[in-house]
């Protein structure tokens, strides 16, 4: 058997492209469907050797016109036309420097039938996320399953893992046939196993197919060994299998980016993700709900009368509307939904466990916004399908929790978009990719808890206050200084006749906050609670001041982003452990040493320093009335109205 070819191999680097050129490709080839398929099994159930057999045995590969295609689509910035395309190119790599790094090859062939385009994953249990990614883009998964062996916790893993991310065909390769005799009660039996799983899960049916990747029986042409099997080789169920719309949602466009050369044009970039298009068709655009008819469809190759699901466009609109980037223009009658808080299934794909409370990047559609996380709900065992109780998620584990996103995002549910259902969540110090997710529905919390708007707005309480309200936020060792200069602040602030109130950590510990601990999600809890009071005590007009150890960045940027842009003021008192230590105010030091006190910052539990803090006091340089006076010249001049 010769090795797979590996010319028309693409990494994931490139999806964008990938999606281009399929884009093309069936412009250009639109007689013949595409199906995108995934393999899941382990190399040991014979995977590379099936999907060697199918790129070899079809033989049709068309890595030449490929290649030819891929080169085309990447001349288009020198073609002369008012567009600048080298804009659009640019604009995706932006996309793929994501720092999402999944290994995932993707396979093209082709048949008489039909184009295929067949994901493949490593099978380990530790590349749950290439599987799910994988999975994604996919129509029909294999599932790969060796006669000897039976159905596992791996299949079953998969099997809940590609029907939660949406594909609607299965088909159990039994695979080995030749190794059990090509006994058709093993293969019964484990078609038998499969079914009952499958039921359990939601699946709706399946096609089981037993097979010998290895003498290729069954995979390309019927076999003789097994005649008690009348169905469809592999590929020939390949080739026939029905591949629907991705929806029966109207036209979605999530708008990738709005692409304006020069005045007289105003496009607005993406890949539509349902529907079809045509010039004249109304639209309406979330979030704003402006509404409008397509001007023109522009693509690479000059304007459309039409154009459908999977193809990368650019619409402009009659009209000059508010649309931008993360908006997603749709059907005038079948507009997304707008929420911000959800209930999700999430798969987490980090080393590092799930912090609920902390801020992650969610990237769904086109938007990427800040989120997180609650507890989850529960767990789900996948041999089982029973919910298991859970604080937090770790490395592979799959759960339903609550998502809440900073700011309102347009969204369907997964089962009926897959591009706006679905999203993946991003560590915002590391960039990479931590878990992936569908959103079931918006909770309704969220649509029905609306802001009040007032009479007396927030401006008109600082103009009585008479000065910009802020939020002077100390944060450090405990031990460093923070209550002691905060305290030395707010006396020459309220000195000067400024309206103050100082949060201390401490204070705040036996009231508002007294049913926290001190473990992690209880400590992002506690800053969470205090940014919220302090974000209403701004609103009334305040200069407020805080005094917590606030040890986590993620946190501190937490708050930051609830307040308005450059109301937020991070003051690090900057003091060495030995030196906190030494002064050891409370005595906790020596608790924490002692080992009777856990979780203690800077003994056994991390302190992460401020990177971009507004303020930086050296409490070994300067006295503590030396800090204030620093402070307060500084902001004297931002209080003012
Ligand atoms: P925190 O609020 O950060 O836990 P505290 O303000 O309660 O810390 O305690 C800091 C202690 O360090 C106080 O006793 C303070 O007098 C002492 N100290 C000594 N030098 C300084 C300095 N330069 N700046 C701030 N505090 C200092």
């Amino acid at each position: 058997m010769n090795a797979p070819p590996a010319a028309n191999t693409y990494r994931p680097a490139e999806e964008a492209l990938i999606e281009r050129d399929i884009a093309a490709y069936l412009e250009a080839h639109g007689r013949k469907s595409l199906l995108r398929f995934i393999t899941c099994g382990s190399v040991d159930d014979g995977k590379s050797t099936l999907i060697g057999r199918l790129l070899y045995d079809t033989a049709m590969i068309f890595e030449d016109q490929l290649a030819a295609l891929a080169s085309d689509s990447r001349k288009v910035g020198t073609q002369g036309q008012n567009l600048d395309f080298a804009l659009l190119v640019d604009g995706l790599s932006a996309e793929r420097e994501q720092g999402i790094t999944i290994d995932v090859a993707y396979r093209f062939f082709t048949t008489e039938k039909r184009k295929f385009i067949v994901a493949d994953t490593p099978g380990h249990e530790q590349f749950t996320r290439n599987m799910v990614t994988g999975a994604s883009t996919a129509d029909l998964a294999v599932l790969l399953i060796d006669a000897r062996r039976g159905v596992l916790t791996q299949t079953r893993r998969h099997a809940f893992l590609a029907n939660l991310v949406g594909v609607r065909h299965f088909v159990l390769a039994v695979n080995k046939m030749d190794l059990v005799g090509h006994d058709q009660a093993v293969f019964d039996a484990i078609v038998a196993d499969f079914d009952a799983f499958r039921r359990q899960i939601g699946i709706p049916g399946f096609t089981a197919i037993p097979m010998a990747a290895l003498t290729g029986a069954n995979i390309v042409r019927r076999a003789d060994e097994m005649p008690w099997y009348q169905g469809p080789a592999l590929l020939e169920h390949l080739e026939q299998v029905p591949v629907e719309p991705a929806s029966a949602a109207g036209f979605r466009l999530p708008v990738q980016w709005v692409n304006r050369p020069n005045l007289d044009f105003r496009g607005f970039t993406g890949t539509i993700t349902a529907g079809r298009i045509r010039p004249g068709d109304a639209v309406r655009i979330t979030p704003g709900g402006a509404t409008s008819r397509v001007a023109r469809i522009v693509t690479f190759d000059g304007d459309r009368e039409e154009a459908g699901a999977g193809e990368a466009i650019t619409l402009t609109l009659a009209d000059e509307v508010d649309c931008s980037r993360g908006s997603v223009i749709a059907a005038a009658d079948a507009p997304p939904e707008l929420a911000d808080q959800f209930e999700a299934t999430i798969v987490w794909m980090a080393d590092e466990a799930l912090v609920p409370g902390r801020s992650y990047w969610l990237k769904t559609g086109a938007v990427t916004v800040p989120a997180s996380l609650a507890a989850p709900k529960y767990a789900i065992d996948v041999n089982t399908m029973e919910h298991l109780a859970a604080k937090s998620l770790e490395l592979n584990h799959i759960g339903v929790a609550t998502v809440t996103t900073h700011r309102a995002i347009p969204f369907a549910p997964y089962a009926e978009d897959r591009a706006l259902g679905g999203f993946i969540l991003i560590d915002r110090d590391s960039n990479a990719t931590v878990g992936a997710g569908t959103l079931h529905f918006a909770l309704r919390r969220s649509q029905n808890v609306h802001w009040q708007a007032l009479d007396i707005t927030r401006d008109a309480h600082a103009a009585n206050m008479g000065q910009r309200p802020k939020l002077l936020w100390f944060t450090g060792l405990s031990g460093a200084g923070k209550s002691t200069i905060a305290n030395l602040v707010e006396k020459r602030l309220h000195a000067l006749g400024h309206k103050t109130f100082l949060l201390d950590g401490d204070n705040v510990r036996h009231g508002l906050n007294k049913d926290l601990g001190f473990t992690e999600a209880d400590r992002i809890e506690n800053i969470r609670r205090v940014g919220e009071v302090a974000k209403l005590m701004t609103d009334a007009g305040l200069v407020v001041l805080t005094a917590f150890i606030s040890p986590f960045r993620a946190e501190r940027r937490m708050v930051r982003e609830m307040l308005t842009d450059g109301e937020f003021i991070e003051i690090f008192v900057d003091t060495p452990l030995s030196v906190a230590e030494d002064r050891d105010v409370k005595g906790l030091y020596k608790k924490a040493r002692a080992g009777q006190l856990k979780n203690f910052t800077g003994i056994d539990s991390p302190y992460e320093a401020p990177e971009t803090a507004e303020i930086h006091i050296d409490t070994t340089a300067m006295t503590p009335e030396a800090a204030a006076a620093l402070i307060v010249d500084r902001l004297l001049p931002e209080l003012r109205r």
